[in-house]
């Protein structure tokens, strides 16, 4: 959503949705955990009569605890604390899902993935950054690619094959097979699909990661 026009949301949500998406990732930035501010639980609130998408609130807010409820009550059904924005990383996620919310944990490109395994029996979701959060638009970190591997095979060999990775920054058509391959299955991209025509390249992002699919499969 970060890429969308802010004056006219609803519309072009609406047109995310026609072009394909499934999700409408949300990125809550507050000014502090981050270097931006972007929206808060009333904006989701606003949007949730007009759209049947999955919200996805990616929240880059220090203290999380204290909004997790009034994003639930907004209407979020994802919603995905940073490792570091957590003293209690376990009873946050516990707290996501006791609202019936599937609970994601996020680690920047810099911080170890072992912030992810060692909560991946709480977690639904890891949102591997792929690049520094705070801004649209900026290019992809390459280390994502080996993090993701390591990631996905340590779930996949700890009882956690069901716990999904979603990749957040910088992704485009041109890199979502390998994305995909490295053990990726949600990816989130903002101004890869608003430069141009967004349903061409919700279908090309589409037809890459699905050509990663089969690659893995
Ligand atoms: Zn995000």
């Amino acid at each position: 959503m970060l890429s969308a026009d802010f004056s006219q949301l609803r519309y072009d949500v609406q047109r995310c949705a026609e072009a394909g998406a499934e999700i409408l990732h949300i990125d809550v930035m507050d000014g502090h955990f981050v270097p931006n501010i972007t929206i808060g639980p009333l904006v989701v609130k606003a949007l949730r009569p007009h759209s049947q998408l999955i919200f996805d609130c990616h929240l880059m807010i220090s203290n999380p605890d204290a909004y997790i409820g009034a994003f639930a009550d907004a209407g979020a059904q994802w919603i995905s604390v940073h490792a570091e924005a957590c003293t209690h990383l376990h009873r946050t996620l516990q707290n996501i899902r006791s609202r019936g919310c599937k609970a994601g944990v996020v680690c920047n490109p810099a911080t170890p993935i072992e912030f992810a395994t060692a909560a991946a029996e709480y977690a639904d979701f890891v949102l591997l950054m792929s690049v520094n959060p705070g801004f649209g638009g900026q290019e992809f970190i390459p280390s994502f690619y080996r993090r993701c591997a390591e990631l996905r095979s340590w779930l996949d060999t700890h009882g956690c094959e069901h716990v999904q990775i979603e990749v957040d920054g910088g992704v485009k058509p041109g890199n979502a097979e390998q994305i995909v391959r490295a053990g990726a299955n949600i990816l989130v991209s903002g101004n890869a699909l608003f430069s141009g025509d967004l349903e061409a390249n919700t279908k090309a992002l589409r037809a890459a990661a699905e050509a990663g699919r089969t690659a893995t499969a």
